[in-house]
């Protein structure tokens, strides 16, 4: 392993004896990558010769046996990569985070239980990570569009089969967003090097002042915990 640039979002310390390890199955958890090494979202991989002159932002290369490095390129340096034993769930980055969005563990008995007596906006329960993992912003917003609920309606008001219609809402955003390559971001590079096509797809973000795609009044934009959010006043309640 070769770390060019130790000064990532958090220092980068790996121990010595990595090397000559296999890289076991590669999973992930939230926004981290499991190598079982792990990466946050900001910057992207690829596989390059080991003698591939490295660029400005290339910090970080995996060095294969086989004549190969898997290298990280990150010009913000907001990712970050770690040494972690097993169980990889212990690391403090990962301890405390709520299911994935697509697992069956996210359903509507688990979020009625976790807005129960919440006066926190559904949309603002939604993105917090404790809640459940990977509903950014703009998946946030598209879900409560698809469901038909006001963003800043008290979680702990809505029914059992209101926060069951949010649960499937998140679930099918999500699954058409991963289907569509997923939102453009300016780090997200798809492996072909082109970017997500999801943003060309959305119902309500970043369409404030405009007319509802389902009954054409004119969607509201507000700012909600510090986010932009945007939803129609007839559709959503
Ligand atoms: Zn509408």
């Amino acid at each position: 392993m070769v770390v060019r640039n130790p000064a990532m979002r958090w220092p980068v310390a790996i121990p010595n004896d990595v090397r000559g390890q296999r890289i076991g199955r590669i999973g992930r958890r939230a926004k981290y990558l499991l190598l079982p090494l792990d990466l946050g979202m900001s910057g992207h991989l690829s596989v390059v010769p080991v003698d591939a002159a490295p660029a400005k932002h290339d910090h970080v290369d995996f060095v294969l046996d086989d004549g190969r490095a898997v290298r990280l390129t990150d010009p913000r340096r907001f990712g970050s990569v770690h040494w972690q034993p097993y169980p990889v769930e212990d690391h403090w980055l990962l301890d405390g985070l709520g299911p994935e969005p697509l697992s069956g563990e996210f359903c509507a008995p688990y979020l009625a239980a976790r807005a129960r007596g919440r006066r926190l906006a559904i949309k603002t329960l939604l993105m917090d990570s404790r809640v459940v993992v990977g509903v950014g912003n703009i998946y946030a917003n598209e879900a409560l569009f698809l469901a038909g609920i006001r963003p800043r309606i008290a979680a702990g008001r809505l029914s059992i089969p209101r926060l069951g219609g949010v649960v499937d809402a998140v679930k099918a955003t999500l699954a058409s967003a991963i289907q569509s390559g997923g939102t453009t971001l300016r780090d997200f590079v798809a492996t072909d090097g082109r970017p997500g096509y999801f943003v060309h797809e959305l119902a309500v973000y970043g369409r404030g002042g405009e007319p509802c795609l389902r009954c054409e009044t004119i969607l509201k934009e507000i700012r909600l915990a510090g986010r932009a959010t945007v939803y129609c006043p007839r559709c959503q309640h």
